[in-house]
């Protein structure tokens, strides 16, 4: 005898990464920056005094929104503030579907969806990745013919860092005939030659919803920040009844606009993880790992069968103290997925791989 809903009773929760406590592990698993965030972080956390938690913080978390619309060159109705971008994505799912509607995605996909999904009852459909990892053309057609509520869209897409145009997904938004949210968790580390920028979709359409995290970008996974940019109509339901009262402490939202309001330091850092990025890249290829472009913060990596399994290799790095990414589901069984990390971490990762691949 269960008291729990039927639909949770029979789902499994979501699997996080695994978080070492050894300060000496190589971790490169869950996508965090490198990098650590702008030193205004350090000012705001040295200026917060306990009786500043006194009182309730701003509901609405007005001055962050303010600082991410002047940085979208939007307006304030058009953010919503959220505990890191999962809670986002829980809100735009207990406000548009119904439980028994229809989520659609691809496959595969931020394995948080289906969980969320499943907590609301909803159902999942999903549509296969083409072969070349890119979305095919008769997506919008079979989402519609499944009647899906809400598509869910990541860009770069995680885990193989593909991007996709925001022309394309402007095409996409156009003839589906529910809502389309796209996850840009990872929009920051886009190389800045490539023209990419969605929030002109918000301009112009009313069922798109632009997904942002601090945690990746801002280097700030630890404080649950991220935000929402849609249309005030889509924002003003979510932000003013399914969002708990005050979902945003009063740190949180301090730091964060300390964060956001220091777009330079970001973006340095941003820069140097794409160097890296591109140097992991051309030094795993040498290795002979089949390595996918990526617009991310991670590259995925085949290990062709002459270097041996992919789960063997992960294994051997988490034996040397390296942490990578193994999905045990098709598609992703022969790959390890990398975060990029600092120079040295990269090197140690290097190092290791041809330890492991000579042996
Ligand atoms: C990291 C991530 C998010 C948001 O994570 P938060 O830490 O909750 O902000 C959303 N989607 C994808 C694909 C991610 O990788």
């Amino acid at each position: 005898m269960t008291y729990e809903r039927d639909n949770i009773a029979g789902m499994k929760g979501y699997t996080s990464g695994e978080q070492p406590n050894d300060p000496d592990t190589v971790k490169l698993n869950t996508n965090e920056n490198p990098w650590p965030a702008s030193p205004a972080v350090d000012a705001v956390l040295a200026g917060i005094d306990r009786t500043d938690l006194r009182r309730y913080p701003p509901p609405l978390a007005n001055e962050f929104r303010d600082r991410a619309a002047d940085y979208h060159r939007l307006a304030r109705d058009n953010f919503i503030a959220t505990r890191g971008g999962d809670e986002l994505l829980r809100l735009v799912i207990t406000t548009f579907v119904d439980p028994g509607e229809v989520i659609a995605m691809t496959d595969p996909t931020y394995s948080l969806y289906p969980v969320l999904a499943k907590v609301q009852d909803a159902s999942t459909f999903t549509v296969p990745l083409a072969e070349d990892w890119s979305i095919p053309a008769d997506f919008a057609e079979k989402v519609n013919a499944a009647g899906a509520k809400l598509t869910l869209v990541v860009n770069p897409h995680a885990p193989s860092g593909k991007l996709v145009g925001a022309d394309w997904l402007r095409e996409l938004a156009l003839s589906l005939d529910g809502l389309l949210l796209v996850d840009e968790a990872y929009v920051d580390f886009i190389d800045p030659g490539i023209d990419y920028d969605a929030t002109s979709l918000v301009r112009e359409l009313n069922n798109v919803i632009l997904l942002r995290t601090l945690s990746k970008g801002y280097s700030l996974a630890g404080l649950r920040f991220g935000y929402g940019i849609a249309s005030p109509e889509l924002i003003a339901p979510m932000l003013g009844k399914t969002r708990d009262s005050y979902n945003l402490d009063y740190i949180s939202q301090k730091i964060a606009a300390a964060a956001l309001g220091d777009i330079i330091w970001a973006r340095d850092t941003w820069q140097k993880v794409r160097e890296e990025r591109a140097r992991l890249f051309t030094r795993l290829s040498r290795l002979g790992l089949e390595v996918l472009p990526s617009q991310a913060n991670f590259l995925l990596a085949r290990v062709p069968a002459e270097l041996g399994e992919a789960q063997a290799v992960y294994e051997a790095l988490k034996r040397a103290g390296i942490l990578v990414r193994y999905f045990d589901q098709p598609r992703l069984e022969d790959k390890l997925r990398i975060s990029i990390g600092t120079p040295a971490e990269n090197d140690r990762l290097l190092a290791e791989l041809s330890v492991c691949f000579s042996a």
